[in-house]
């Protein structure tokens, strides 16, 4: 079946159903050890992973490892330009669920990133970056205890297609010329505009098909955090790009009031059920005044439609969420992408699970990321219906390669997220606390170490931050 690697003699395949993954006491997990650094985070992720699940569960449960080759290490096992072998695929395939550390973006062969080409690959549409406070870890945030917030970004599309032509090349001057003299003019509404004839061209395709997956996936996540953190905040430039991301923003909203009609409230229903619980006999113009800040100012025919919205809420849902009840319903509304910039930062605490366009959220988790410990801090997963990957969200780090001091925790909270899916929360959960108790006893590596005030001398090792987390699993 494969060509250079064999799996483990025993241990047995997680399989999905229904996009979610069931799993066996034994499972074969691949795992790519990475490039640069992910020769020191590795073996100290195994580690702690093992280490938990004998903890939490003795001789019942035991991950059986495979390992699989991508990146350099790849190149050195099959070849010249053999950044991701059939094998790998194939054990990813076979198994569903995978572990990475971070991969040397390929210099030669065809391939822009590897970790674009494994999602695409495996149509792992929904990037998950949980971000969450260790007390004790430096934060350039007066209040990082507040943040405590999930990017749920769509992986597949956006400008991160790639579908691009330079400035000057012949298909960028034929659609420019195409677009200035057929498509802009026959829409009334682009007006004169024209496209510069020296641009580049990039394409932003936003799907109704890979918006709506993604934000099934992050009202389903909602629905299994604690009450309070039942929140979905749809981000978008919806003012600007009408209908890429304001799109984005529409197809969240229908999805959130149809397939998840008994268990979703939309923030302006929440408005309009609250009018109507302070005052029984509101009318529904009272009702859109009082939700519509500036309803007077607005023409007829706007103001008909807020009353028309606040009638049809209190028609669809005055029984089923009316009287408090929508409290208990996850909540689900927008922000614009340069507000909620400033939003993480002022009011963390308002936010649960944000749920982004691709580019957006790369920006957005790496802006969260840096609120609780930075890139050392930051795990992430890739997700699709028939596969997850889970992985370190740096680099290689290559000048830290081999020195056994580069900070493991984004690869060991990254297999944290991997028990949780795998819902082995108890064995997550002693790596969740050995984690905070190390950093809040100032046990933490030079990232770290260099920013605690004073600052730690001389910080942990790799894998001594490792065993400390295990030590501290009790
Ligand atoms: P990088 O590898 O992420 O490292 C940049 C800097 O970030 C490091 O020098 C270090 O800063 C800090 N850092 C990274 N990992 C850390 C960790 N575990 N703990 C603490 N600090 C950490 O970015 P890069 O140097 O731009 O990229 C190097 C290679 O990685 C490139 O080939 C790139 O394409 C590739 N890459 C891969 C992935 C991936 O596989 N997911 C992601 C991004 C980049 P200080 O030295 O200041 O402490």
């Amino acid at each position: 079946m494969y060509d250079k690697i064999s799996p483990p003699d025993t241990g047995a395949a997680i399989i999905f159903q229904n996009g979610k993954p069931i799993v066996p006491d034994n499972p074969i997990i691949p795992f790519i050890r990475g490039d640069g650094t992910g020769v020191d985070i590795w073996p100290a992720t195994q580690k702690v992973i093992d280490e938990a699940v004998a903890t939490a569960y003795g001789d019942k449960r035991k991950i059986h490892w495979f390992k699989i080759y991508a990146g350099d290490e790849a190149c050195d096992r099959y070849g010249t330009f053999q950044y991701l072998p059939q094998d790998t695929l194939k054990a990813i395939e076979t198994y569903g669920i995978a572990i990475k550390g971070p991969l040397t973006t390929p210099v030669g062969g065809g391939i822009r990133s590897l970790n674009v080409a494994l999602r695409q690959i495996n149509d792992l549409y929904a990037c998950v970056r949980p971000c969450r406070y260790y007390p004790g870890t430096p934060s350039p945030h007066k209040y990082p205890e507040k943040v405590d917030a999930i990017v749920y970004r769509e992986n597949t599309e956006d400008i991160y297609l790639g579908i691009e032509w330079p400035q000057g090349s012949e298909i960028a001057q034929q659609l420019i010329q195409f677009l200035n003299s057929e498509l802009i003019p026959a829409t009334p509404e682009h007006g004169k505009k024209q496209i510069r004839l020296d641009s580049g061209i990039g394409i932003k395709p936003i799907s109704k098909t890979g918006s709506q997956r993604l934000v099934r996936r992050a009202i389903q996540h909602a629905l299994s955090l604690p009450q309070e953190k039942q929140k979905v905040t749809l981000v978008h430039k919806g003012n600007i790009m009408k209908y890429t991301e304001g799109a984005f923003r529409d197809w969240g909203y229908e999805l959130a009031t149809t397939e998840f009609r008994p268990d979703c409230v939309t923030e302006r229903e929440s408005w309009i059920l609250t009018n109507v619980e302070n005052n029984p006999e509101i009318t529904c113009e009272e009702n859109a005044r009082l939700m519509e800040p500036g309803y007077d100012t607005l023409p007829p025919d706007k103001q008909e439609k807020i009353c028309r919205e606040v009638e049809r809420v209190l028609h669809e849902i005055g029984s089923s969420h009316g009287e408090g009840k929508w409290k208990s319903k996850v909540m689900v509304n927008d922000r614009i992408a340069d507000s909620i910039f400033q939003q993480i930062q002022t009011r963390p605490d308002e936010y649960s699970i944000l749920a982004t366009m691709n580019l957006n959220g790369d920006y957005l988790s790496d802006a969260l990321t840096a609120l609780v410990g930075g890139l050392g801090m930051g795990p992430g997963a890739n997700i699709g219906d028939n596969c997850a990957i889970f992985e370190a969200t740096h680099g290689t780090a290559p000048k830290h390669a081999g020195l056994d001091r580069i900070n493991p925790g984004s690869l060991i909270l990254s297999g944290v997220m991997m028990l949780e899916f795998m819902g082995w929360n108890k064995a997550a959960d002693l790596i969740n606390k050995g984690i905070g108790k190390a950093i809040t006893a100032r046990l933490v590596t030079y990232d770290l170490a260099r920013l605690m005030t004073p600052p730690v001398e001389p910080p942990l090792k790799c894998s001594e931050f490792a065993q400390k987390i295990i030590d501290n699993f009790q």
